[in-house]
């Protein structure tokens, strides 16, 4: 499902982050060191190739909420965005530093002159978020942060299980 937004449309769908060619760049749910790893990182890695750790290692360590920008190497995209998601439960306010990822993330997409921008859903994995939490953060989030953005004009929530996705549409059908 897909909704306008301050003149960007914000869409939903279930999915792979590895395969989304036709978006500018694809954020990484990265870890603090900029490496390979599990779930969306390991993806990433593996679709984009070596070269794409190399490039990233000397921008590390990132803290949570805060984004890197990268090329994307192997991956059919211009750009990879490595965004630091928090632990749940261990990196406080939580909250706060989830909104950050999607916030900073946008802002180096836009100041990079990106039109479109594909997220996982961050911290929802491994770092322990429930997911219907962290959508809600997700999407108000980048419902505000779209009335700010002169290039970016859509930005997709990737979903890797249909619940996800739904908790995801349910949020962003009474957000936008
Ligand atoms: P984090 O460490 O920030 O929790 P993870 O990579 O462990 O990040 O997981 C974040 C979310 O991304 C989880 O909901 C997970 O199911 C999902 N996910 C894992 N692999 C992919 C993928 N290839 N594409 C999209 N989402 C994915």
């Amino acid at each position: 499902m897909k909704r306008e937004a301050n003149g960007a449309t914000v869409e939903c769908v279930r999915g792979d982050i590895t395969a989304q060619p036709d978006v500018d760049a694809v954020v990484n749910a990265a870890n603090a060191e900029l490496r390979t790893g599990g779930g969306v990182a390991g993806a990433i890695h593996c679709a984009a190739g070596p070269g794409l750790e190399q490039e990233a290692l000397p921008l590390a360590p990132i803290s949570p909420g805060e984004a890197v920008i990268t090329g994307a190497h192997g991956l059919p995209n211009r750009n990879v965005i490595h965004a630091l998601g928090p632990v749940y439960g261990r990196d406080h306010p939580e909250a706060e530093l989830l909104a950050n990822c999607y916030r900073n993330s946008l802002a180096l997409a836009d100041d990079n002159g990106l039109e479109s921008v594909a997220f996982p859903a961050i911290s929802t994995g491994v770092f322990g978020y429930p997911v219907e939490e962290a959508a809600g953060v997700a999407i108000h989030t980048v419902v505000k942060a779209s009335e700010k953005l002169q290039n970016v004009r859509l930005v997709r929530f990737v979903l890797f299980g249909e619940r996800d996705l739904e908790a995801h549409e349910r949020i962003l059908q009474v957000s936008a």
